[in-house]
């Protein structure tokens, strides 16, 4: 059949989400979702939401939910964008600050999804390779991505899992000329965050979703926050109606329940030292973690032998071939059962 797509489109491979499998007794630790349900103002939401309202289309800005947000964080309404996700978030930031040429810079390795979104617009890639062993920020980042039109730091990074110094960022952020987004998808599990440059620089974006440390990664909801002139450039770019009436709904109650989400932060803080030290007693190396997973590597080196391994005994990671990171496998901090689980398998495989 002839070939109608665009080149840039034919020439991606596409993003691959992590697997959703189906096993008896599932250990499920490979996409970073949070092992303790919502808050229970979102089964209140559910349980009296009138469902003939749903005739009507939502709030195309979600106001209520930008106001909670702005509340928060010291910002106006003005400073907030919405988004199906922080997918989507990062969908409208590609289209406004990428195009066929223009180079955009990302760490490596991070989250991949953001050279798929590059693919599509034919951005060039700059590769801002990551310092080993610790994965931490290389010294002439800055010089590497001068000609960017966009920065993306991811912080706390994934898949490593490890944060940068908030100093050297509040730098980058200061010299870069050219648009910085921070993916603070797990900024809640971290030590510290940097929110307030979203309000402090003209040229910084910081993105949080409510799929990790809300646990609501099923209903889709992200948001970014930024300048006034950089919201309205995003909002010309956001679909209409990007999140719906029930989203919008769960994620306010979500949002306002600030107890339930420190609480769970804090268990799943608690289980992360806990499987660190578990995994360190057996011989992994296991990269500082400031997020809700570990990047580790069996003292083998051989990160495709365990995925498979505690795959076989329905314990279900994330594995990324590829020379450094191939080293490694993603295991989620999942609940401490799980996690004893997982140590548990591990103790079975590397038993001489
Ligand atoms: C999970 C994740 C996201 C996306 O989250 P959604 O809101 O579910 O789309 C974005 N960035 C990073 C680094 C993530 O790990």
């Amino acid at each position: 059949m002839k070939n109608y797509f665009r080149k840039e489109i034919s020439g991606m491979s596409g993003y691959v989400p992590g697997e959703q499998p189906k096993m008896d007794n599932l250990v499920k630790l490979n996409t970073n979702e949070n092992p303790y349900p919502p808050s229970p103002a979102v089964a209140e939401v559910l349980r009296t939401f009138d469902s003939a309202m749903l005739r009507r289309y939502p709030d195309p800005m979600a106001d209520q939910l930008r106001d909670a947000i702005a509340a928060r964080f010291g910002a106006r309404r003005s400073n907030i964008v919405i988004g199906n996700g922080s997918d989507d978030i990062l969908t409208m930031v590609f289209r406004a600050f990428t195009a066929p040429g223009l180079p955009m810079a990302m760490l490596r390795p991070s989250y991949s999804l953001y050279a798929e979104l590059a693919a599509m617009q034919g951005a060039r890639v700059i590769d801002i390779r990551l310092e080993l062993p610790d994965f931490s920020l290389p010294e002439n980042l800055l010089e590497t991505a001068s000609d960017a039109n966009l920065l993306i730091i991811t912080r706390p990074n994934a898949p490593t899992g490890n944060s940068f110094s908030r100093i050297l960022i509040e730098n980058i952020c200061r010299k870069f000329d050219g648009m910085v987004l921070i993916d603070e998808a797990y900024a809640d599990f971290a030590d510290d965050n940097c929110m307030d440059f979203a309000l402090r620089f003209d040229n910084v974006i910081v993105m949080r979703t409510f799929s990790k440390s809300y646990s609501l990664a099923g209903i889709r909801l992200g948001y970014a926050v930024a300048s006034e002139p950089v919201v309205e450039g995003l909002m010309k770019l956001k679909d209409s109606y990007n999140s719906d009436a029930l989203a919008q709904a769960v994620g306010l109650a979500a949002f306002m329940d600030r107890e339930h989400l420190e609480n769970n932060c804090r268990k799943i803080i608690a289980e992360r030292s806990r499987l660190t030290a578990g995994l360190r007693g057996l011989g992994f190396a296991v990269v500082e973690s400031q997020s809700n997973f570990l990047f580790a590597s069996p003292c083998d080196g051989d990160g495709g032998r365990c995925f498979e391994e505690l795959r076989r005994r329905a314990v279900v990671t994330r594995y990324f071939p590829g020379e450094t990171t191939g080293r490694y496998v993603r295991i989620t901090v999942g609940s401490p059962a799980e996690n004893d689980r997982v140590l548990e398998c591990l103790r079975e495989i590397y038993a001489r």
